[in-house]
């Protein structure tokens, strides 16, 4: 939440119903409100009174349900404080960062690889066209549950190669060396594209052992008169989509109903409606009354909803729409699994291909700006190429996913082998420092023959074979969720006498009050 701009301070509050943001009085009078808020520890219970105003422009966050306003603290009440929690509630770092590693040279720090990228693409370049190695990567990722900072991949680089040769290479690999036990795997794996994945699944790495998928409905709400459906179809991409539950009706509680309707408000900014089919096949839903007879056949004949089904249907720009009911439809089958009803064998193995990725999409943080969907050496699909210079945002990259039961195990993609194409995708596109690639561009201008390859995720994959809940369960001496060793409790401090060899001295950050502070309570 630290925001350049603005001196203030504010802390995010939490209920049940979401997350909001208090701006905390800066004035002197108002000192023991501020003093109030700076004491307080992460999961303190509060209770806050002020003002709501809208926030200065430019500052709202369209990302937050309640983005667009703030509340001015006027009083605190601390209702209970938390102690330090042994972990975190909140999501801090996304995306994955690379770990620093000081050195004797001073000033400089080796960065430790994510995965060995570079040097595989640079080897090809030498002239050895074939490379595999089990690699130990690191990546600085934060708190995300199936991560680890530490991680192997089986990584492979391949020079004259198409994505055809890829892909069944790793099917020919993981066909010989599949465990006897788990039963035979049949290859080629099946493909689809990215497009056809968040059409249908919401997501692009969809678990394919069950259906529940998404329908477009739509065709069916054409000419309503309800003004929520109306306002959400005029927008770009607006339109109205469902997943049907078998059963839904039978198995999910009232509790489970609102959880998946507090999913979608507070993590998709969503409202969703719950319209159960009853035994007589008819609609049960405020909508209903809304809809004409007519309307009312056709969402269930392509939502496919049979009697004691449950719709789950919602409204607004693709975009939102279609992440919001993948993630629907993964949450109602761990619910349905919670109550004994099968719905994903855990025996099966469905791999999958998942092909035809964007090349770039839109940045989380800025979405005016593109980043990689892979990674930046990854090259466009040869017709899309001339789109590069025109419309970037419609390149098809030459990228490749492999999916299994809904967890991506690997991936790859065919590499950029001319150097001009890598500069300006680096300096035009994604506006990166290329000077900082140098190396492998001059590489690439030096004979580079057309490359690719992938790496597959070891311990995910191994985790998924075995069936254990999390990779830190095939990993020897894993750390914690939060990348702790809690026995040597390292990562620890060092003392000033063995920073000094490194010539590194620690900053402490400050306690002031200025700038931002992200206090979320
Ligand atoms: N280096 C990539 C990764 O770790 C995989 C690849 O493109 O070969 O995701």
């Amino acid at each position: 939440m630290a925001n350049k701009y603005r001196q203030d301070l504010f802390v995010i509050l939490r209920d049940f119903s979401g997350l909001v943001q208090i701006l905390i009085p800066q004035d002197e009078s108002k000192s023991e409100v501020k003093n109030a808020f700076l004491g307080l520890t992460v999961e303190s219970v509060i209770m806050v009174k002020g003002r709501v105003r809208r926030r200065p422009e430019g500052q709202e966050n369209k990302k937050m349900s309640t983005g667009e306003i703030e509340v001015c603290a006027e009083s605190i009440e601390v209702l209970n404080t938390c102690r330090k929690l042994p972990f975190e509630i909140k999501e801090f770092v996304k995306g994955a960062k690379e770990f620093v590693v000081p050195s004797g040279d001073p000033g400089k720090f080796y960065s430790l690889p994510q995965s060995p990228q570079q040097f595989k693409q640079l080897l090809m370049v030498a002239g050895i066209d074939r490379y595999f190695q089990l690699a130990r990567c690191y990546r600085d990722e934060g708190s995300k549950p199936d991560r680890q900072p530490e991680f192997t991949q089986v990584d492979i680089e391949i020079s004259f190669v198409d994505q055809a040769g890829v892909m069944s290479l790793i099917e020919g690999l993981l066909h010989y060396s599949w465990p006897e036990d788990k039963g035979q795997i049949n290859v080629p794996f099946p493909a689809m594209t990215y497009e056809e994945a968040m059409r249908d699944y919401g997501v692009d790495k969809p678990d394919t052992r069950f259906g529940m998928k998404l329908v477009d409905v739509t065709t069916a709400f054409q000419g309503t008169q309800i003004e929520f459906i109306k306002d959400a179809l005029l927008k770009p991409g607006g339109c109205i989509q469902a997943i049907c539950v078998p059963e839904g009706t039978k198995h999910l509680k009232g509790k489970d109903l609102e959880f998946l309707k507090q999913t979608a408000k507070t993590q998709y900014g969503q409202e969703v409606s719950v319209a159960p089919v009853r035994a007589d096949g008819s609609l049960k839903s405020p909508l209903s009354r809304l809809l004409s007879d007519a309307a009312k056949q056709q969402l269930l004949q392509m939502a496919q909803a049979n009697a004691g089904d449950l719709i789950f249907i919602t409204a607004g720009p693709r975009e939102n729409v279609r992440p919001l009911l993948g993630k629907l439809r993964l949450q109602c089958a761990e619910l349905l699994e919670r109550y004994g009803v099968p719905v994903r064998d855990p025996s099966v193995f469905h791999f999958l291909w998942v092909v035809d990725f964007p090349l770039f999409l839109p940045k989380e943080d800025n979405p005016e700006m593109l980043e990689s969907a892979h990674h930046p050496f990854t090259a466009p699909v040869p017709e899309d190429t001339h789109l590069l210079y025109t419309q970037p945002h419609r390149v098809r990259g030459q990228h490749y996913d492999l999916v299994l039961n809904g967890c991506e195990i690997g991936g790859g993609s065919i590499r950029i082998h001319n150097a001009s194409q890598q500069l300006y995708i680096l300096d035009t596109i994604l506006k990166e420092d290329s000077s900082l690639l140098s190396h492998l561009l001059e590489a690439l201008d030096s004979g580079a023959p057309p490359h690719g390859g992938i790496a597959l995720g070891l311990d995910r994959l191994v985790s998924i074979i075995v069936g254990a809940p999390s990779i830190r369960d095939v990993i020897a001496f894993p750390k914690s969720f939060r990348g702790h060793d809690l026995m040597s409790r390292a990562p620890d401090f060092v003392s000033e006498e063995d920073l000094k060899p490194y010539h590194i001295s620690v900053v402490w950050p400050s306690t002031d009050t200025e700038g931002q502070q992200d206090n979320s309570v």
